[in-house]
């Protein structure tokens, strides 16, 4: 069992559980924020200004509220609970997350990301909204596939690499179908779940090695949890503020583009400032960030 580290985005908190230091990816699962619970208004809501992204996807799935995704690529999407937007950087693309306008209330979620393989990793940027996606009622707990496949279901979400990510409503005591070739790992938001070595609330997050072909899950209350899983990635990733690289140079590229307005990241028709990258950390003498 290991712990999120808090962070700050935008205007609110978040439990930061991937990247940890001792695995850095799930699969291609790559960076996992658990967002809120936090009270936002029609017109201050996440209130992150435009910022790039390269090598990655980004995907958002909420549990309470409402929130408005902006991007370069003309896209102006509201989110509801239920509804996943991904989208994809390729190799470069920027957004903005903002307040709907309208919704005021209890906001929540989690905000994933995905390392893209080298094949498309330098490709065109894309955004996706799926306003409904599969779910399974069972007597224990209720399944939305998000990504991948579960039950013979598959989600409609574009993945690059094998991957699975599932929102789990539980009940009861479940017993989750794995794909051994996977790994996986299990971010609890609500409530608090007992899984094979750990024991789970918000906050913190289970990684299992792959092996295992089921997870046997026992809600002490009802609980909400993200399950993630994929065959470990096979490309060693540089991950830098919101970029996902092979090496610095591409890092130090695309925060150069950023800065410069080279027209690599199409500008995002967003009222909110503009977040600018911080100094490159091994130009300070220190190691990247992980
Ligand atoms: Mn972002």
């Amino acid at each position: 069992m290991l712990t999120s580290h808090i962070a700050r985005v935008g205007a609110i908190s978040v439990r930061r559980a991937l990247p940890q230091r001792l695995q850095r990816t799930v699969g291609a699962w790559c960076f996992a924020d658990h967002l809120g619970p936090a009270s936002v208004t029609a017109q201050r809501g996440l209130d992150i200004g435009p910022h790039p992204h390269i090598g990655l996807q980004t995907l958002t799935w909420l549990t309470a509220g409402e929130a408005l995704h902006r991007d370069g690529l003309g896209t102006e999407q509201t989110i509801r609970p239920g509804q996943l937007n991904l989208m994809t950087a390729g190799g470069g693309v920027a957004h903005s997350e903002e307040a709907t306008g309208s919704y005021a209330g209890r906001l929540e979620g989690i905000q994933l990301w995905v390392a893209l393989p080298e094949a498309t990793r330098h490709g065109p940027a894309s955004f996706e909204h799926h306003a409904a996606l599969p779910r399974f009622a069972e007597p224990a707990l209720d399944v939305t596939v998000l990504v991948g496949a579960y039950g013979g279901v598959s989600s409609p979400a574009r993945h690059d690499t094998p991957l699975v990510g599932l929102d789990l409503a539980l009940r009861a005591e479940a017993l989750v179908p794995l794909a051994p070739a996977y790994e996986h790992a299990l971010i609890v938001l609500e409530g608090a779940v007992s899984a094979p070595g750990a024991s789970l609330g918000p906050g913190q997050i289970a990684i299992w090695q792959p092996g295992r072909d089921a997870l046997r899950l026992v809600p002490r209350e009802p609980s909400r949890a993200i399950l993630l899983g994929g065959p470990p990635f096979p490309e060693t990733i540089s991950m830098w503020w919101n970029f996902v690289a092979r090496t610095r140079d591409e890092i130090a590229a695309a925060a150069r583009s950023w800065r410069e307005r080279d027209g690599r990241f199409a500008p995002v028709a967003s009222a909110l400032a503009r977040i600018e990258a911080p100094g490159l950390p091994w130009h300070r003498g220190d190691r990247p960030r992980p």
